[in-house]
């Protein structure tokens, strides 16, 4: 294996995590050796050799030496690894010097200090030097003792295992820089690891704070965008309900419109691409009738495919549950979105949308969403970017793509995965396409309660009513209260909150239409003190902000309602009616 270049500060961080590694070892060796060296004599003192006296004491010395050392690394003088490097330095010494004594046999000798390399070579993870040191004296020191001072041949200690005592010192430093290097090595790649992911964390933590401003900015603007365009909006459809305007007017009206629209919806659509791809978007699931559900959703389509000549089919399960619990709206406007596109890349032949119960629990049923046209289909080239945002293909040849955002199939994969599930393609250009996706949802057999729709149409209002609208922008006043005006609704207008409050006192209005962020006192202030005043009046918060955490804090402030600004006159008029009953 390719040798690592370890850096200074690895090397020395690898020292420490030795020592604590090797902590258990170093000492295991020494006790082993305290303990089973005056063991080793009792087998010279069974068999009758007077050898026994000279070992007994020799080992009492050696053991009294090692617990010296045990407690100089117990004082921290010394290290774990030192304590037990001196431990057998010390231990060889002692044995060259026994070797030396006269031996009747020294089977039993080279047996012990066979099994003692043996031993230490399993537990001690030394640097090489140090077993260098410990090889290099058992390899000389015994043969010179044995041969010098003592009259026995050194053919007779080789013959009786002295060998086996050799070759076990020649293995003993490759062993232990064997285990040493394989515990540096795989220390040096959990450092190497650690060191990468902490840069990872890092850069994580970088891309995520420019995403999280990029998102911030994105919403800011967007928002920004929406409170004027609101007011333009609002003045088109004004304009438009006039009667007296000519006809050709009247056509510049429509274009403005329609591009006030078109612009209002990219605006929408960015808004709330960032809103769930930076997880602002809770789904909040609400038990529904899934027919009633996929009736009114192929009502909105009908004229569209109608208008084209193609047929609309809406396929569904007859056996799927009188109740499905899910967001509905984000549901249908993740259908809307595909059958919407379905349609509009559709020159001729069909649009299926087409719903089936798969699979079923005790809580959930499994259902298979299919969109399915007959149109010109994505070219395989252009389906892997195809959800990813502001990604349209043929925008040159194909008029009708002008109106979209691109937002729409990237809104529609967002909103998916907060489902929990993927969205899938398969098309071929030319032949259709087909969307597919599916969702386990919780269900129940008892059939949903209708909503209740308020039709502009239909509802009337007390005339007697009295409306406060509270808001600093004077587009959005003009806004609000033509719309009220058109209703024959009577109202008063102000433009913070403290006026809000001191014309709440004087009229004691039926319903407050009030926006939060105003000079001199914002909506909150103010609806705390109406509410002092009168716990029951219906108050609902006018707001451009599309941050989901301003809904609950104005829920939690006291408002009845809240309405989203830029609205539709229909949506407002839907939205104030019940609360004036
Ligand atoms: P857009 O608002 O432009 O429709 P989408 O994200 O909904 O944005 O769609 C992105 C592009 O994918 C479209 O511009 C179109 O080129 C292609 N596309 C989407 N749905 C279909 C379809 N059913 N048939 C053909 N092309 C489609």
């Amino acid at each position: 294996m390719k040798d690592i270049q370890y850096s200074e500060s690895f090397e020395r961080l690898w020292q420490e995590e030795s020592e604590i590694r090797t902590r258990m070892q170093n000492k295991l060796f020494c006790i082993t050796f305290l303990i089973c060296n005056p063991m080793s004599a009792i087998a010279f003192l069974l068999s009758g050799d007077p050898f026994f006296y000279t070992l007994i004491t020799a080992h009492l010395l050696s053991g009294v030496i090692i617990l010296g050392y045990m407690f100089l690394h117990y004082k921290k003088v010394i290290s774990g690894q030192q304590m037990s490097y001196y431990a057998f330095v010390t231990l060889i010494l002692f044995y060259a010097f026994l070797l030396s004594r006269p031996h009747l046999s020294y089977v039993q000798s080279c047996l012990n200090l066979t099994l003692a390399v043996i031993f230490a070579g399993l537990v001690l993870r030394w640097p090489l030097r140090y077993s260098l040191v410990i090889s290099a004296l058992g390899l000389t020191l015994y043969p010179v003792s044995i041969h010098f001072f003592s009259n026995t041949a050194l053919l007779k200690f080789f013959e009786q295992g002295g060998l086996f005592v050799m070759i076990a010192h020649c293995v003993f430093p490759f062993v232990t820089q064997l285990n040493y290097n394989k515990d540096k090595r795989e220390f040096y790649f959990r450092y190497t690891l650690q060191q990468q992911n902490d840069a990872l964390e890092q850069q994580k933590t970088i891309a995520e704070e420019a995403t999280r401003a990029k998102t911030d900015f994105l919403s800011m603007m967007s928002h920004e965008i929406r409170t004027p365009l609101n007011g333009i909006v609002g003045m088109v459809y004004l304009m438009m309900q006039e009667e007296e305007s000519d006809e050709k007017s009247s056509d510049l009206l429509k274009t403005m419109k329609f591009s006030a629209d078109h612009l209002m919806a990219v605006v929408n659509d960015v808004l709330d691409f960032n809103k769930i791809n930076s997880n602002h978007v809770v789904l909040d699931p609400q038990p529904f009738n899934p027919f009633d559900f996929f009736d009114i959703l192929k009502k909105t389509f009908d004229p569209k495919a109608n208008e084209k000549g193609i047929s609309l089919v809406f396929s569904i399960d007859s056996r799927l549950p009188p109740q499905l619990v899910a967001d509905r709206v984000r549901l249908s406007q993740v259908i809307t979105n595909l059958v919407h596109n379905a349609i509009k890349f559709t020159e001729k032949g069909s649009v299926t949308l087409d719903v089936t119960e798969v699979a079923r629990t005790h809580e959930t049923v499994t259902l298979d969403f299919k969109i399915i046209d007959t149109g010109i289909g994505i070219p395989k080239s252009e389906q892997a970017g195809i959800f990813e945002i502001f990604t349209q293909v043929r925008t040159k040849t194909h008029s009708d793509n002008a109106s979209g955002t691109g937002l729409g199939l990237a809104i529609s994969k967002e909103l998916i995965r907060l489902f929990n599930s993927e969205i899938h393609l398969e098309s071929d250009e030319g032949e259709g396409s087909k969307f597919f996706f599916r969702l386990s949802l919780p269900f129940s057999e008892v059939a949903a309660e209708k909503k209740r729709i308020v039709r502009d149409a239909v509802a009337t209002v007390n005339p007697a009513v009295r409306v406060l609208v509270a808001d600093d922008n004077k587009t959005n006043l003009i806004l609000a209260t033509q719309l009220l005006k058109r209703k024959n609704i009577f109202y008063d207008t102000a433009a913070n909150g403290q006026e809000a409050l001191d014309l709440f006192i004087r009229n004691r209005h039926d319903l407050v239409l009030m926006d939060l962020r105003m000079p001199v006192m914002d909506g909150f202030e103010s609806t705390a003190l109406i509410r002092e005043l009168d716990p029951a009046v219906p108050i609902i918060a006018l707001t451009a902000s599309a941050f989901e955490n301003e809904k609950e804090r104005a829920m939690a402030s006291g408002f009845s309602g809240y309405l989203i600004k830029p609205f539709m006159p229909q949506d407002f008029y839907e939205y104030i009616f019940p609360f004036l009953g």
